[in-house]
């Protein structure tokens, strides 16, 4: 029973940045805004755009198209619906004869852990107590003052160019606790309050300027410039996946799909014959083992907005993070 219900935290680095959009345009001065976390106004991937990613990258893997979207678009097939489809018992299916299911995975927000800021000393990634006590790790709040790393404990400042921050009496060691994050990132990990880390975060996004082209005349519109936000590289993120295997029928999988066209009653019609094809070059035994395929396919795919001017991959760096 107890491998049934399973939380699995993982550990994401941005390799490009990462613009996930609120979808309406704000009064800020930006004019496509990031999607934020109501309380603190961190910035933050959503795990909906999230979980729609990591379907369709697992439906690619895997070679089943049909159960890749949202399974109710115009001239799309639809999800298979089929017991044996490790993608549709993963993450459900829609309506159809036999009415829809739900899936076996909730995919969480992924929230800052570390996050990088150039400092005089050379880049820096900064985190906080409240991220931190995420972790069951306790650390006093800092106030103003930060709490600096070893490598930089010779400075009596840290100097973000626009914002001085003074070097706490003792220094700030990467809890133990919280694994896979790589030794050159933990070695210029620096603890802030909670209250700066917000305004460090939120003064640090990339910030880009782009024009609009009219796909008619290839040529920019008129007043079409637009800034958007975006998180930058290389930030690292969290989140939780629940496993919540109710079924206890996950279809062991290590063959992709076998799709091939049949003719019946003089119709062509598309027959998917699942773990039938190819080899996968792995095997899929849980609900989180097809998660993780598509996490890791967001390495060069990518997630969310303005993918085409180089935006959005994602590197799974760790599934493992708490010990
Ligand atoms: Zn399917």
């Amino acid at each position: 029973m107890s491998d049934l219900y399973i939380t699995k935290r993982y550990l994401l680095m941005t390799l490009d940045p990462v613009h996930i959009g609120t979808g309406g345009t704000s009064l800020g001065r930006v004019d496509i805004s990031i999607v934020r976390e109501p309380g603190t106004s961190l910035p933050k991937i959503p795990g909906t755009s999230l979980s729609g990613a990591i379907r369709q990258y697992a439906a690619y893997r895997y070679e089943s198209k049909r159960c890749a979207g949202a399974g109710q678009g115009e001239g799309e097939e639809g999800h298979c619906h089929d017991p044996k489809c490790p993608i549709c018992y993963t993450f459900g299916y829609l309506r159809g004869q036999a009415g829809g299911q739900s899936g076996t995975v909730s995919i969480g927000d992924a929230r800052l852990l570390l996050f990088p800021v150039h400092s005089l000393a050379g880049p820096v990634w900064v985190t906080c107590p409240s991220i931190l006590r995420e972790f069951d790790v306790t650390e006093a709040d800092p106030g103003e003052q930060a709490y600096l790393p070893e490598k930089l404990s010779s400075h009596e400042y840290l100097n973000l160019g626009w914002l001085m921050l003074k070097k706490a009496a003792d220094n700030f060691q990467w809890p133990n606790g919280i694994k896979g994050v790589p030794n050159e990132i933990k070695e210029c990990a620096v603890l802030i309050s909670d209250k700066l880390f917000s305004q460090v975060v939120n003064s640090n996004l990339e910030v880009r300027t782009s024009v609009s082209i009219d796909p008619e005349t290839g040529a920019a519109k008129e007043g079409a410039l637009f800034t958007y936000e975006a998180i930058p590289r290389p930030t690292l993120l969290w989140l939780d996946v629940v496993q919540d295997n109710y079924r206890d029928g996950f279809p062991t999988t290590d063959k992709k799909c076998k799709v091939e066209e049949v003719e019946e009653n003089g119709k062509k019609e598309k027959k998917y014959t699942h773990n039938a094809a190819a080899p996968l070059g792995e095997e899929w035994q849980k609900p989180l083992d097809v998660v993780k395929a598509g996490l890791k396919l967001g390495e060069y795919l990518g997630i969310g907005g303005m993918g085409t001017r180089g935006f959005g991959r994602v590197r799974l760096l760790n599934e493992e993070v708490t010990a």
